[in-house]
């Protein structure tokens, strides 16, 4: 590495990347740039940074000159840079932490593909035939090398080729093959049927139509898609798309991470001849180095990933697409800064004055009230686009199942009967329940307490597979005890409740041929497992699917024609202000499962809260009767998005300490927090205690942020999360 030998007439602040959390000054070339990437001189050593400003003088002594500037220009467009400070600002989050979104960890240590000879023909078809010929008697090796590579008409990797390396080195020197190194991704080398736009119907291009509109004039515009489960969201994304793409514009689609899958990579790799820049955490480092250099350079101007790929740096951004928008893993809720990726993409948009597409069948109500007071706009797709019907959706009685079984059971007669025709008919069924393992806890009769993890406030989970006791936090495991840990008691150790992994042997038990395939935490452990299980049942592999959340998420399964629900009641009693909205949007999604082809659905609900009203608005798959209710709780009670929530929360090994320090910041802030802000009281988090962590915690309720940020700013040793999922 080299000093920089220049002149140097300017000054810079560098906020290094980890350490100090306050900016430094040192002396820069005068082409140093904001977001330019530096590395600087501290003490004895050097440190990576950022280039946060630019000055003509400074106020330290001895100010030390940059060592390096490790950037050509700026890493973050200005758009950007407003976008990052707005960040800072808004989620109370120090701008060294949301750096790293913007210039993340394979960036910052400019992590390279690895690279690989590719191989490809010198001359023509007809030629190389003739080569091969003449090749054939004196050099048969290299004959066989040629007659390879003739079979991949886009050229091959060496790795791939079985002949001698020396023979492709003599066809190479004899310029007879081209060679070039390449990272080692499959898609140079895959071919698509190319796949031509859909026609649309008229919902779907009266809502085309407006979008077209706002890309073309290259306004900020927020559009809210509200479009049942199979209403053809995607086909409008990709007609818009499309239009970005034609005004020579740059677009990013967000889609849930767990939906991030090939099946749907491929979908828009066989509409698109644009090279699509994939940005997902099971790529390499390289190869997400090499998507955000090509998107930085403008080779690809369709990105799509999951959320952090809204910090892609796409330049003459026109369009982001928020699919699934009210999926919760659009919030980063583990670490700083706490973003809502859906919230901050409205801003970008804002910033980069483009379109911002939010698409869902159950949209948050956030996002359905900003279009009730005209923040965006809404468009309505009320109708499937492949004309199949919605399912129809039961609500079953357990009390009244369980009292003429007079015993438990986890298939109500109404559910076992279509359970047994679908299979009499060779269709395929979905079985959905939100826990799994075997048992929920094991439970002493004598004191009635639950065998807890000894890291977590958590009790843990019967496996049968496993033979253990598992805790769901943090992945603790042990033998199953035969005598109380808590009062010693003997023979008193029962389990009780029920996961996934009973369900699918209660199945077996009532239909003994019957094919099931289970996807939970427990079943998806290799990387792209779940996709594997998807795959299998979409060949009909199995009979019936069972399984957690995730399979309420974006698949298509045109076999599957009925769905069962078993006990959605347990997120009902989370005394959270969301609660209902979860449960409805996971009834809707999962019941949007059934029937999506040609053959009708049915879904059945089992639950011992059959006039729940929640329930029943599911059952007539009514978001809009379920939004009006719930908006109108929610300003009641005065919740999200009628006010602001942020939560501090302080953690330490100590139960004690962590609640004094979280009572010494709520101390401090009563006296600060004015009306109509709202200060609430310290409580211990929902799960108190995680990998050995006591976690307490309060919430402000914010009506005017002004008053509260700069009072926000000086608070240290606080997780502040602002706008948070739940208050637990
Ligand atoms: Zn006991
Ligand atoms: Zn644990
Ligand atoms: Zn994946």
């Amino acid at each position: 590495m080299e000093c920089i030998e220049s002149k140097m007439p300017t000054f810079v602040e560098v906020l290094l990347d980890q350490n100090l959390s306050s900016p430094l000054d040192y002396s820069a070339p005068e082409h140093a740039e904001v977001g330019m990437r530096v590395l600087v001189p501290l003490k004895s050593t050097l440190k990576k940074g950022t280039i946060t400003k630019v000055k003509d003088s400074t106020s330290c002594k001895n100010v030390k000159a940059i060592h390096q500037l490790l950037s050509v220009q700026s890493e973050l467009s200005n758009e950007q840079w407003a976008l990052a400070k707005w960040m800072a600002a808004y989620y109370c989050a120090p701008l060294q932490r949301v750096l790293k979104c913007f210039i993340p960890v394979n960036i910052r240590k400019a992590v390279q593909p690895k690279k690989q000879v590719f191989l490809t023909l010198n001359q023509t078809h007809d030629e190389t035939i003739q080569l091969i010929q003449s090749l054939r008697t004196k050099s048969p090796k290299q004959a066989e090398a040629l007659e390879e590579i003739l079979t991949a008409p886009k050229g091959l990797f060496l790795a791939n080729l079985n002949v001698s390396k020396s023979a492709v080195s003599s066809l190479i020197e004899k310029k007879y093959l081209k060679a070039k190194s390449l990272s080692p991704s499959k898609e140079a080398l895959e071919e698509y049927f190319p796949s031509l736009p859909k026609k649309l119907n008229h919902e779907q291009t009266v809502c085309l139509e407006a979008i077209q509109k706002s890309i073309q004039e290259r306004t900020f515009s927020c559009h809210l898609i509200f479009g049942v489960t199979g209403s053809g969201k995607t086909e409008v994304y990709m007609q818009a798309i499309q239009k970005a793409l034609d005004q020579n514009q740059s677009a990013i689609m967000l889609v849930p991470e767990i939906s991030l899958t090939s099946q749907t990579i491929e979908r828009f790799k066989a509409r698109f001849s644009e090279k699509i820049a994939i940005l997902h955490h099971q790529r390499s480092l390289g190869e997400r180095t090499q998507a955000w250099e090509d998107v930085r350079q403008g080779s690809s101007k369709l990105v799509i990933g999951a959320r952090s790929a809204l910090f892609a740096p796409a330049q003459n951004l026109g369009l982001i697409i928020i699919d699934e928008e009210h999926d919760s893993s659009y919030k980063q809720s583990d670490e700083i800064p706490c973003y809502h990726a859906r919230d901050t993409a409205v801003m970008r948009s804002f910033l980069e004055r483009c379109t911002i597409l939010l698409g869902s069948a159950t949209p948050s109500i956030e996002s359905r009230y900003n279009a009730q007071i005209g923040k965006y706009r809404l468009h309505t797709l009320s109708a499937r686009a492949t004309s199949a019907p919605m399912p129809t959706i039961h609500i079953v009685d357990m009390f009244q199942t369980m009292e003429r079984a007079e015993r438990f059971t986890h298939f109500s007669d109404e559910l076992a009967s279509k359970l047994k025709n679908r299979l009499e008919k060779g269709e395929q069924s979905l079985l959905f329940l939100n826990k799994r393992g075997y048992h929920r806890m094991q439970l002493c009769a004598s004191c009635q307490r639950a065998v807890k993890c000894s890291h977590c406030d958590l009790a843990l989970t019967f496996h049968k597979q496993s033979n253990c006791l598992q805790c769901h936090l943090c992945n603790y495991r042990q033998s199953i005890p035969r005598t109380c840990p808590h009062c010693g008691s003997d023979h008193t150790m029962q389990f009780r409740g029920f996961g996934t992994e009973h369900v699918e042997k209660a199945l077996h038990a009532l239909f003994p041929d019957i094919r099931t395939l289970r996807m939970d935490r427990d079943t998806i452990t290799k990387k792209h497992s779940h996709e594997d299980i998807f795959k299998q049942f979409r060949a009909h592999k199995a009979d019936v699917l069972i399984g957690t959340q995730m399979i309420a998420k974006g698949f298509h399964f045109p076999s599957v024609t009925l769905v069962g629900i078993l006990h959605p009641d347990a997120t009902l009693h989370i005394p959270d202000f969301r609660s209902s909205e979860t449960v409805f949007q996971l009834l809707i999604q999962v019941s949007g499962r059934a029937g999506r082809a040609e053959l009708p659905g049915e879904v059945i609900i089992q639950t011992y809260l059959p006039d729940h009203p929640v329930l029943n608005m599911a059952k007539k798959q009514d978001y809009n009767a379920f939004f009006a209710s719930e908006i109108e709780e929610r300003k009641t009670f005065c919740y999200p998005p009628f006010c602001h929530l942020i939560k501090l929360q302080c953690s330490d090994r100590e139960e004690n300490t962590a609640k004094a320090k979280t009572e010494k910041i709520h101390a401090f802030l009563q006296n600060q927090i004015q009306p109509p802000n709202e200060l609430l009281p310290v409580m211990p988090a929902g799960h108190v205690k995680v990998k050995d962590l006591y976690r307490y915690q309060f919430f402000i309720k914010v009506l005017k942020r002004s008053l509260l940020l700069p009072l926000l700013q000086t608070i240290e040793g606080a997780k502040i999360d602002v706008d948070p999922l739940s208050t637990l």
